[in-house]
């Protein structure tokens, strides 16, 4: 830390991304990403904008927007693009936390809420899962603050019901709540049917996933008029063209190819039942996949073996350090051969420590 770090930042402890080591070739299945390349679609029109890299993008990102509304069914003012859904996440804590509005998420979740809070010094109460990381709503009813719920949830994996969510949005139609669909796209319900009810609903997406663009950084908001409104006047302070203009074009060239999406999702989601067999058939233990991730353990041998012994082996999965999940490992679902090599390269791990 240099001597002019404000005091402000001193004590903030920043978000550790997967590992992405390059001493050799692994097999990555610790940062959630697709094992699918992007659309054609999607990297043609990023070639086009690149040749138009002296310009600015259109700071109101119209055509995306529109395109975003109309696909969800709402209206383009609507709908927020932003710099990954990291950045949306972001601007929903600077603008619906504060001291009289701390944040409200659960103790085992994404990572970037802690840190978004302390980094907007927003407080916040992390309410703990159930044993089985199942998340009660009843936990969140009749507590002040703005939540914040993963769904499904990660590392967890697990979802809640969209009649879970109305029932949190109605208890309380005077705070907001935030409803981070990044892996909603592999089989769960999505919030945004609600949207049109409850002015008080957030519903945030990436393009990341299921959308095979993380290295584009595209995310977005889809809340009420008011709420995104405000979240413009966010990115408005802070960086009016927050998506460049290739991302933006590659956004607009994938959902113009939307059998292309479905057909990987389907793919990825048939991926994550047969490796859970085979796991199972290996005496792992898992919660009910509904992301393109498995969360697993084993009886027999610590978390933090499993994964270093895989990373030894060639293979990234993602070990969180953390009670009560130290026993377990995060593995993305990648393509079949990726699966079957994992599951081969685990039956000889367990076989040595027999
Ligand atoms: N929400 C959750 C639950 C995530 O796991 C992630 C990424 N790993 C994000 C949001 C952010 O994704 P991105 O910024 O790539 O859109």
């Amino acid at each position: 830390m240099s001597k002019f770090f404000t005091n402000r930042y001193q004590a903030l402890t920043p978000y550790t991304p997967g590992e992405q080591p390059r001493d050799m070739q692994y097999i990555k299945l610790n940062t959630n990403e697709s094992p699918y390349p992007p659309s054609k679609k999607a990297t043609d029109a990023a070639a086009t904008a690149a040749a138009r890299l002296q310009l600015y993008p259109d700071p109101t990102y119209k055509a995306l927007h529109e395109a975003l509304a109309s696909y969800h069914g709402v209206t383009p003012h609507m709908v927020l693009a932003t710099n990954g859904s990291d950045e949306i996440l972001n601007f929903a804590f600077m603008a619906f936390c504060d001291e009289a509005h701390p944040a409200l998420f659960a103790d085992i979740t994404y990572g970037f809420y802690s840190v978004f809070a302390t980094l907007n010094h927003v407080p916040f109460t992390e309410i703990p899962l159930k044993k089985d990381f199942s998340l009660s709503v009843d936990d969140y009813i009749g507590k002040k603050g703005t939540v914040f719920i993963a769904n499904p949830n990660a590392p967890t994996g697990l979802a809640l019901p969209l009649s879970e969510i109305e029932r949190l949005l109605a208890s309380d139609k005077d705070r907001v709540v935030v409803i981070d669909e990044a892996y909603v796209d592999f089989g769960t319900e999505s919030a945004v049917s609600l949207i049109n009810r409850y002015e008080n609903l957030l519903v945030t997406r990436t393009f990341s996933k299921s959308r095979s663009m993380a290295g584009a950084r595209l995310g977005y908001g889809i809340g009420s008029p008011a709420l995104i409104a405000d979240l413009n006047t966010i990115k408005y302070s802070t960086n009016p063209y927050n998506v460049n203009s290739m991302s933006a074009a590659a956004g607009l060239g994938v959902m113009a190819d939307e059998p292309y999406t479905v057909s990987c999702c389907q793919e990825i989601m048939k991926t994550r039942t047969n490796a859970m067999t085979g796991l199972k058939k290996l005496g792992f233990e898992m919660t009910d996949a509904k992301g393109n991730f498995l969360f697993v353990r084993h009886p027999k041998m610590s978390g933090e073996a499993i994964y270093l012994a895989l990373k030894k082996r060639g293979i990234l999965v993602r070990h969180f350090n953390k009670a009560p999940i130290s026993d377990y490992n995060r593995i993305t679902v990648g393509t079949p051969a990726d699966m079957q090599t994992l599951i081969d390269t685990l039956a000889d791990i367990l076989k040595e420590i027999k």
